[in-house]
């Protein structure tokens, strides 16, 4: 969708709820998924009228970019709930620590110990996801599937983080399905109960495999 389709911010919101809930319906129980809105790549004035529809969960992958326009959103509207879902290098983990409320992107040791000691420096003690690189894929970043028990566990044991939830970004040339199913089978085994998986392209796939996040960009703020 372009960002000039004659669609309101309000009426893309709606129509990805719906969508969101239909595919829910089709699951036992209906449990909805949280919507994070990916703002990454948009500016104040295009995120402002999302926020004014309703939505509170937002996501950025870049710390830098994201410190140019959340400080000033946050303020205007204190309910807002800003996730990190990028790649978190450790000399940034105090911003990120300081400005994000949900760290999706916990992926190392070194990472993991640096970001504990920011928040236990900064007192805010931060729900986090491992990203699990569910593809095997060389490029992408995400802790190892054979790896990913454990270091959920050294996770909360060694360095103290609050694990909710793994997070995964699928191979874009699979059908992202049964990485989905795969994600769900690592949680239980891991012990942790979020599930934040699905994109724009496949965020009913993802509700679907029990996804309790999904991560939405372009089907809500237009193609970047
Ligand atoms: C950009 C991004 C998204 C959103 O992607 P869309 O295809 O625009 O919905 C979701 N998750 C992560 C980690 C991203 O970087």
């Amino acid at each position: 969708m372009s960002p000039n389709a004659p669609e309101t911010a309000a009426q893309r919101l709606a129509d990805i709820k719906t969508r969101m809930d239909r595919a829910a319906g089709r699951l036992e129980g209906g449990a909805r998924a949280n919507l994070v809105a990916v703002s990454k790549t948009f500016d104040a004035s295009a995120i402002a009228p999302v926020i004014e529809a309703g939505q509170r969960h937002f996501g950025e992958n870049r710390v830098q970019e994201a410190q140019g326009k959340w400080p000033a959103l946050k303020s205007a509207y204190r309910d807002i709930v800003l996730h990190l879902i990028g790649p978190l290098q450790t000399n940034k983990a105090g911003d990120a620590v300081g400005l994000f409320d949900v760290i999706e992107s916990v992926d190392r040791d070194k990472l993991a110990r640096v970001l504990s000691g920011e928040m236990e420096k900064q007192n805010r003690h931060l729900p986090c996801f491992v990203q699990v690189n569910i593809g095997g894929e060389e490029q992408k970043a995400g802790v190892a599937v054979s790896e990913t028990v454990a270091f959920v566990a050294r996770c909360r044991d060694q360095y103290g983080l609050d694990i909710v939830g793994l997070m995964c970004i699928p191979p874009v040339e699979d059908a992202p399905g049964p990485y989905f199913a795969q994600l769900a089978r690592l949680a239980t085994e891991a012990g942790v109960s979020q599930l934040s998986m699905g994109m724009s392209s496949d965020f009913e796939t993802a509700i679907l495999m029990g996804a309790t996040q999904v991560r939405v960009g372009s089907a809500l703020f237009g193609a970047r």
